[in-house]
């Protein structure tokens, strides 16, 4: 035990990105009396999980790279997942977390009690916080489609988050249900190598084609010898992904209309089938869903092996997909790339909170809390890429870290004796709601599509302003929004 291990107890959630970063910068806060659970057995969250075939993601490295630990080794604009996931553990090594880290440990309840957070593990191990911060990540459940016949399926199926590598693909009859990101790049990826490909398309998806070029030696040498080119590489990309924000927010701007004109030029330019171009075109507005960004994916799609199937599914039989029109599509192994529930974040996780509120009656319609960061009722517990917060099109690494900054200014209420407990009004919240909602109503994502963005009122679940605002918002807490327990 060190001299701060005496100091405030946290728990954190998950040892995924978000879990990661508090690990280190509570270290270099000089907070070591933490503990990070995590119910898998490796780190990296959604990058352990996510393993499929063409997995990268498309916020690009140097900016998907955390500010602390700018990365000069990344490959491509737009690293794969398996380096990212390498990335994260390195950090983990480099700032010592590692060890703070217990694995195999799914935590299933947190009550508040006396000024305590009390904390048990599935398996029954207990232990208590004086501060919890939830790292659970937004997409991590994946959603199971109910089709009919699914578990009588007689070849491999499995979720595009839960990819089963035991299955051999090459020269095989593959389905995949669904077009969004992950359908996309997995598409992209297998289409050459499997033997027949069907993707059964719902809806068609706006297609952004952005390049993702190696990153050669030389430059990477550079970034090595000289990291300030790094980080103005970093900065130049965090202004255009600002802007991008900007324009979603902003269903009238000029710049929303030429990501428009570009994804409209991507399938006018690059499907050659008129049939085709017509099957691939959708009737609402580009980044109305999230904005699907590959440079690859048209190409694959007319890969002699490829069908894009717009019948809608009757039901899954032993041999393969029957669609609506009485054919059977044979298949060998179906892929569910069918996103995620999005409205889980710590859940199933049993809370309660002050007074024996619980969380799942709170939450009973749907999540919400105070800038996606704290939670009547509940306090001296944070939640971090939490509730209707930032996650469209920006950097999720960027919006951790920020919130991060927040949740320490309160933390640090307590820590200097201001107040006990700290969680927003409820007036504040509903307040703050109130806002979002009406400001969402501008936004892209409200212009008529399905999105995994859009709530179960069709209101989007998301930072409706521009990221100036966040940064803003997350720069230091209105006490007055803060009920502070002394
Ligand atoms: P998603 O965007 O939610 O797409 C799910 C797809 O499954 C949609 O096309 C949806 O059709 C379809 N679907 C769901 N239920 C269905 C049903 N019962 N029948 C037929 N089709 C059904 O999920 P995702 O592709 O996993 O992506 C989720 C998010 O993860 C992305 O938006 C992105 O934020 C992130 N992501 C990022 C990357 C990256 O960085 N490159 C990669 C993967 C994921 P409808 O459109 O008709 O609803």
């Amino acid at each position: 035990m060190t001299a701060e291990d005496t100091g405030p107890r946290f728990v954190i959630i998950g040892a995924g990105m978000a879990g990661l970063m508090c690990s280190v910068k509570l270290l270099e806060a000089g907070l070591s009396n933490f503990i990070v659970y995590e119910k898998a057995d490796r780190l990296g969250g959604t990058w352990r999980e996510n393993t499929y075939p063409g997995i990268a993601c498309d916020v690009p490295s140097h900016l998907y790279s955390y500010s602390f630990a700018p990365n000069p080794e990344w490959s491509h604009v737009f690293s794969a997942g398996d380096e990212i996931c390498a990335y994260l553990e390195s950090v983990a090594n480099r700032y010592g977390v590692d060890k703070y880290v217990v694995y195999g440990a799914e935590v299933s309840r947190l009550e508040f009690d006396h000024g305590r957070w009390r904390i048990e593990l599935a398996d029954g191990r207990r232990d208590e916080a004086d501060f919890v911060i939830a790292a659970t990540g937004v997409l991590h459940h994946p959603n199971y489609p109910a089709f009919e016949g699914l578990d009588d399926f007689a070849g491999a199926v499995f979720h595009s988050a839960r990819w089963d590598h035991t299955v051999p693909i090459a020269g095989q009859r593959v389905g995949v249900i669904g077009t969004g990101s992950s359908a996309v790049q997995i598409v992209s990826a297998v289409a050459s190598t499997v033997g027949d490909l069907r993707l059964f398309q719902r809806t068609a998806q706006w297609i952004m084609s952005v390049p993702n070029p190696p990153i050669d030696e030389e430059t990477r040498q550079t970034y090595r010898s000289d990291p300030s080119v790094m980080n103005k590489v970093r900065e130049g990309l965090s202004s255009r992904f600002e802007e991008l924000s900007n324009a979603v927010v902003d269903a009238d701007s000029p710049r929303m209309q030429l990501i428009e004109e570009l994804c409209r030029a991507n399938l006018e330019e690059n499907v050659a089938d008129p049939d085709l171009r017509e099957k691939l075109r959708p009737d609402y507005r580009a980044a109305c869903k999230r904005l699907v960004m590959s440079p690859t994916f048209y190409q694959a799609i007319q890969h002699p092996n490829s069908t894009v199937v717009t019948e809608a599914i009757m039901r899954i039989e032993p041999a393969g997909v029957r669609t609506e029109d009485g054919q059977l599509h044979e298949l060998d192994v179906l892929v569910l790339a069918t996103g995620f529930r999005v409205d889980r974040f710590l859940r199933p996780i049993e809370v309660t909170g002050r007074g024996g509120v619980r969380l799942d009656d709170v939450w009973s319609e749907r999540p919400s809390a105070y800038l996606s960061v704290s939670i009547p009722e509940f306090p001296n517990l944070f939640l971090l890429n939490g509730p209707n917060g930032p996650v469209g099109n920006f950097s999720l690494i960027d919006v951790a870290e920020l919130e991060f900054g927040y949740v320490m200014q309160l933390v640090d209420l307590v820590r200097s004796g201001v107040c006990r407990e700290v969680c927003a009004f409820r007036e504040a919240t509903d307040r703050f709601e109130a806002d979002r909602i009406e400001a969402a109503q501008r936004t892209i994502w409200a212009t008529g599509c399905r999105s995994w963005y859009l709530d179960d009122r069709g209101v989007p679940a998301a930072w409706p302003w521009g990221f100036d605002r966040f940064r803003r918002a997350m720069s230091r807490p209105t006490l007055a929004d803060f009920q502070l327990v002394t």
